[in-house]
Parts: structure tokens; C-alpha cells; sequence
């Protein structure tokens, strides 16, 4: 069986008046992309401080790497790569001197050091620009040094808080597929907050939600759209009559029936025989041209497990 690289245990954490981590308890195998999801406020920030040993649990202990966060903290920090929102990045100081700094911090012999430093910078499309000074970089810029830092040690786990917020388009593809082969190929374990649910269904092979601190859900995403919805199944043709969809929303085994222009969305019940409904379709008159199984979508999945929008 995969060994965990995390293990929460009734994890809770009070600031004053506000319970910002209920009772959670939740295991990370090593080696995969592990996304954890939940509305602005749910907990997930405070669960990665606690991690890192950052914070103090108010009750609950979390093991990260087989260490105790609490107080192995350095031991957890030698192996862990973090990236934060206040990601630790001395905005006076070079890109390169920045990562210069942490090298050392984390004993980096200086060999081994700048030739890591070059393969980052370089890797990120920042090496041109490693002299500057990291303030007066971009929003997206800043992210990705802090990602450099975080991978600087070539750690066993990332921690990410939200670790494509505000890069354009190209750099969050890049960093995606970053993550996906240090996991694939490193078998490094990543656990990532995020509101991105592009990076959540290619990324994860599992999700937890949160809400108000504690889990709704945790699974596959497979699962977790399974938990949501019925299957579904997405019809494009012509000739929708009002008699054939009338035939097809009677059809036993259709739960339900959407039309959009020559556009059908069914759900089904599961193990519905979809050949069946096609001719029955087809019987009523209508030009099928593209029939396509599917699921809800993360984001869809998201906004039922959590019971609301996501601002
Ligand atoms: P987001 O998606 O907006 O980043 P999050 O899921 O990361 O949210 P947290 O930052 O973990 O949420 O916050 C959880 C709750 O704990 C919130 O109600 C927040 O106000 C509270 N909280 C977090 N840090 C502190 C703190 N240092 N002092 C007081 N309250 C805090």
C-alpha cells in the first residue's frame, strides 16, 4: 500500500472567535497531485501554515513526511518546498540573489547551488532578468520566483497555495505541466490549493473540499462528479421536433432533457444502453451528427458540494 506523505488527524484551529479548521482529518499518499479546494475563507491557507509548522494547532496534530509539523517543523521545512501568498521573496533584493539566499539557508553546496539556479531561472524564462530586483517585477513574475524558491531544494512535497493565481495563460499551462511530470517522474508529492478548476481536472488524481474548515469531500474527481451527477450524455443534430423530445424526456431511462438550439444535454439513469437513445431519436425524424458522453464539469461539481458560488 502507498505510504502517506500527509496525515491530518481532527485537525482544529480557532483564531479568537473564528473556528478556521474543524476537526479535519484527511491522508495524502505520496507521489500524487492532491488538490484541495474550498470557498474564499474555508480553511485551506491555515491547513498548508499548519503544515509548515507555521501555525499552532488549537486541538489535532498533522504529520507531514513521517514528522510531526508541530515540532519538526525544520525537519518538514529540509524536505518541503512551500509556496505562500507572501511568498518570502526579499522584493529588494536580485531574483538571482533571492534564490542565492535560500540556497544557502538550505546548505546547497555552491556548485550544485548556481547550477540549479540557472536550470530555475532559465526553465521559468527569467534568467535574462535574474539582476533586477525582485520588486519591481510583475504580480506573475514574483509567483514564479517564489515557485523557483519552493523548488530550489528539490523537495519530496509541494505545498502550493494557489500556485497559478496571476500567471498569464502560457506561464500557468508551463507550470502545470511542471507539476504534472515532477509528480509523474520524480514522484514528488504535490498538494495544491486552488480556485482553478482547469488545473484541478488535469492536474489532480485527488480532491478534498472544504468548507467552513471542515471536509465535504474527498475522492477521485471521477468520484466526486459521480457524487453530483447522473451521467449525461450531449446530442448535437437537427430536426429536434417538440414530438421527439417529448418521446425522449418519456424514454425511462432519461432523468432529464435541456435543449439548446440543435444542441440536446440528457441525463440518464445510470447504465443507460446511449445506442438505444440515439434510435429512438432517430426514429422521431432526427439528424444525428455528434453524440458525446460525459460528466458535470469540476466547477459544477464544486458549486454542489459546497452549496453555493465560489467568489
Ligand atoms: P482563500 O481562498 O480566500 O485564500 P482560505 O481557504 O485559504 O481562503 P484561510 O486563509 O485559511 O482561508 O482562512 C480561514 C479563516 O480563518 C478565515 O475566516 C480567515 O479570516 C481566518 N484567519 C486566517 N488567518 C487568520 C489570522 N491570522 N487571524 C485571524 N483570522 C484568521
Amino acid at each position: 500500500m502507498a505510504k502517506n506523505a500527509i496525515v491530518m488527524d481532527k485537525l482544529t484551529k480557532d483564531f479568537e472567535s473564528v473556528r478556521a479548521l474543524d476537526n479535519l482529518s484527511l491522508e495524502v499518499p505520496e507521489g500524487i497531485v492532491f488538490g484541495f479546494l474550498g470557498p474564499n475563507g474555508a480553511g485551506k491557507t491555515t491547513t498548508i501554515r499548519l503544515m509548515m509548522g507555521l501555525l499552532e494547532p488549537t486541538s489535532g496534530h498533522v504529520e507531514v513526511l513521517g514528522y510531526k509539523a508541530q515540532n519538526e517543523s525544520h525537519r518538514v521545512r529540509a524536505q518541503a518546498g512551500a509556496l505562500l501568498e507572501h511568498c518570502g521573496i526579499y522584493e529588494q533584493m536580485s531574483a538571482e540573489d533571492n534564490l542565492e539566499f535560500y540556497g544557502r539557508a538550505f546548505r546547497m553546496p555552491v556548485a550544485e547551488r548556481r547550477l540549479r539556479i540557472q536550470e530555475l531561472l532559465t526553465h521559468l524564462g527569467l534568467w535574462e532578468r535574474r539582476k533586477d530586483s525582485a520588486g519591481s517585477w510583475s504580480r506573475g513574475m514574483k509567483q514564479k520566483l517564489a515557485l523557483a524558491r519552493a523548488l530550489l531544494h528539490r523537495p519530496r512535497l509541494l505545498l502550493l497555495d494557489e500556485p497559478t493565481a496571476g500567471l498569464d495563460v502560457r506561464a500557468a499551462v508551463a507550470i502545470r505541466e511542471d507539476l504534472e511530470s515532477l509528480a509523474a517522474h520524480e514522484h514528488v508529492t504535490i498538494f495544491l490549493t486552488t480556485h482553478n478548476m482547469t488545473d484541478t481536472e488535469r492536474l489532480c488524481q485527488q480532491v478534498a473540499i472544504i468548507r467552513d474548515g471542515s471536509l465535504v469531500a474527498h475522492g477521485t474527481p471521477h468520484e466526486l462528479q459521480a457524487m453530483v451527477g447522473s451521467p449525461r450524455v450531449e446530442i448535437t443534430g437537427r430536426g429536434f421536433t417538440k414530438a421527439a423530445i417529448e418521446l425522449l424526456s418519456a424514454h425511462p431511462n432519461v432523468d432529464g432533457v435541456i435543449r439548446q438550439n440543435n444542441h440536446l444535454a440528457i441525463d440518464l439513469v445510470a447504465g443507460t444502453d446511449v445506442a438505444a437513445l440515439v434510435s429512438c431519436l432517430v426514429d422521431a425524424g432526427v439528424h444525428v451528427e455528434e453524440v458525446r458522453r460525459g460528466q458535470p464539469g469540476m466547477e459544477e461539481v464544486f458549486l454542489a458540494l459546497t452549496g453555493g458560488k465560489d467568489d
